[in-house]
């Protein structure tokens, strides 16, 4: 076979930057490794014509997890702020959780520049302007990707290995040419969540830290503004701000209908960023770090990761993969600790020249034992909340949510909600039982959510260590989530 480099890797984003320093790192630059953009270099990692759209932000902990692994070092100006946490408002305002946790808020536009610093100190050639459109198929081996240059020039590139870090409209995913136990496609109308937001500097008159706080990012639950999804208002320093909103389009269809509205993405941002009574006369930053990236809307998958990450000579990685986490729709995080994982497999594989699906199959086993168990459980909880009118997620939030459930979401892990799943404690404790009373149907769910995450988590870490195991394991997966979606009523 002849082959052009060792692995290429589309897309400029976090997830196909970081894999392919991570390949040139961890093989200490033995492999010729090529990384391919639609973008400028000016404008690489750019996800769509209108910007780097996304919340921007990221905890300390993924983003010191991939400069420890990788050596590198990433400070001002990609990263422009810093906060202590998160905190978590009802719909009603009456209760506000807060989830401490250093983070950082990124400059979307900034960081792939300093990304492609790296890239190329580390060896890893670059091409610009470059539109992968589908792979090459050999034998049952996917072999490399036909690409077209910016003015239209048909090209090929042939690799042992070919990493789809494409983002979340991938087409080389959904049309992998080969037989394999990859899923191609996702149920949009309930997996992908249309997500858009604004940056925007505002006089800083009312102080109101339930609207925005310089030290937190906030996240407002709200079914009516933002159906299916949340709201958030993210500083992004003193008088910054990234406000914006999820929607799920099947809640927002819901929404419309039951009220007669014709409300959509768009128009809920404005209607969001209306109501947050500490943003006042807001407008575009002037600054080159945010030129042409003010005001951006794309889609987030919001699912488990693709059930098989591996194919014969691909891999899948960051959202088109379909890693961000189901219940935030936070993907950095999982794309950086990805990126070290299959950076690692990928240099094995190469090393040994087997990048067949068994060749690459520990990347699976890798990334669900340290990142990826907790994703479907976290798709069944994501899935409930989202049927939850207002007046239940208030309520909840009160009355059922405990601090141990605030301490497993801060250490990113399913709340199990003891309150209710503990028999005795409800039988003893007089208000409690009163709560439980009043909203019996909210407490079962939880109750039931919090068994079925456990069940599923463990399914996860029993993910066969070999493709043999996997067929026999997906369905036990599949029986687990069809029973969940049943029994919760969801469609
Ligand atoms: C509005 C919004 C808010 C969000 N907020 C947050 C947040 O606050 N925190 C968080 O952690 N996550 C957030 N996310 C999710 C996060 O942005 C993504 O998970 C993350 O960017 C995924 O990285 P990626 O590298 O997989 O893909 P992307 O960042 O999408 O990068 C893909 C790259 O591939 C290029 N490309 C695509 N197709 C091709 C092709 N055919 N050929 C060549 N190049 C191609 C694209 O132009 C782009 O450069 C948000 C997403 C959105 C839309």
């Amino acid at each position: 076979m002849k082959v052009d480099y060792d692995a290429v890797v589309v897309g400029g984003g976090p997830a196909g930057a970081h894999t392919a320093m991570a390949v040139s790192k961890f093989s200490g630059g033995n492999l010729r490794v090529l990384l391919i953009d639609r973008n400028t270099r000016e404008e690489f990692g750019k996800k769509t014509k209108r910007g780097w759209a996304c919340g921007d932000a990221v905890s300390k902990r993924s983003l010191d997890h991939v400069m420890n692994k990788l050596d590198i070092r990433y400070d001002r100006p990609e990263i422009e702020h810093h906060v202590d946490g998160v905190l978590v408002i009802s719909p009603d305002h009456e209760t506000e959780v807060l989830f401490d946790g250093e983070g950082y808020l990124l400059n979307r536009k900034l960081w792939p520049q300093r990304m492609l610093h790296y890239l190329e100190s580390l060896g890893v050639e670059v091409k610009f302007g470059v539109d992968a459109r589908s792979l090459i198929a050999e034998n049952g081996f996917v072999r490399g990707v036909r690409c077209t240059t910016s003015d239209g020039k048909p090209f090929e590139v042939r690799a042992k290995v070919v990493v789809d870090a494409s983002g979340s409209a991938s087409v080389l995913r959904a049309n992998l040419p080969i037989e394999s136990k990859m899923e191609r496609e996702i149920d949009k109308e309930q997996d992908m969540e249309g997500t858009g937001r604004y940056i925007l500097e505002f006089d800083r008159v009312l102080e109101d830290h339930t609207w925005f706080d310089p030290k937190f990012c906030i996240i407002h639950l709200d079914q009516f503004l933002a159906p299916g999804g949340y709201c958030w208002t993210f500083p992004k320093g003193e008088s910054k701000v990234n406000i914006g909103l999820g929607v799920q389009k099947a809640a927002l269809d819901r929404r419309n209908e039951a009220h007669g509205l014709k409300d959509n993405l768009s128009s809920l941002i404005d209607q969001y960023l209306k109501a947050n009574r500490a943003i006042v006369n807001p407008r575009a930053p002037e600054g080159y770090g945010d030129l042409g990236n003010s005001y951006s809307i794309w889609q987030v998958p919001v699912r488990r990761q693709n059930d098989c990450l591996v194919a014969n000579g691909f891999v899948v990685i960051g959202d088109a993969a379909w890693m961000p986490r189901p219940i935030d729709a936070g993907g950095i995080g999982p794309a950086l600790y990805a990126s070290v994982i299959l950076g690692r497999v990928l240099v094995e594989a190469l090393e040994s020249n087997d990048t067949s699906e068994s060749g690459l199959w520990s990347y699976n086993v890798n990334y669900v034992h340290e990142y990826g168990y907790q994703m479907a459980s976290f798709e069944v909880l994501r899935r409930y909340l989202q049927t939850l009118p207002n007046d239940d997620i208030s309520f909840g939030m009160k009355h059922f949510l405990s601090q141990d459930d605030i301490e497993s979401i801060k250490r990113r892990e399913h709340p199990k909600f003891p309150l209710l799943t503990n028999f005795l404690r409800v039988l003893m404790d007089g208000e409690l039982r009163r709560r439980v009373r009043e909203r019996p149907k909210l407490a079962r769910s939880l109750s039931y959510v919090a068994n079925k995450s456990r069940r599923l988590i463990s399914l996860y870490l029993d993910y066969p260590e070999s493709p043999g195991g996997f067929e026999g394991w997906r369905r036990r997966l599949h029986k687990e989530l069809r029973e969940a979606n049943e029994r919760l009523g969801i469609s």
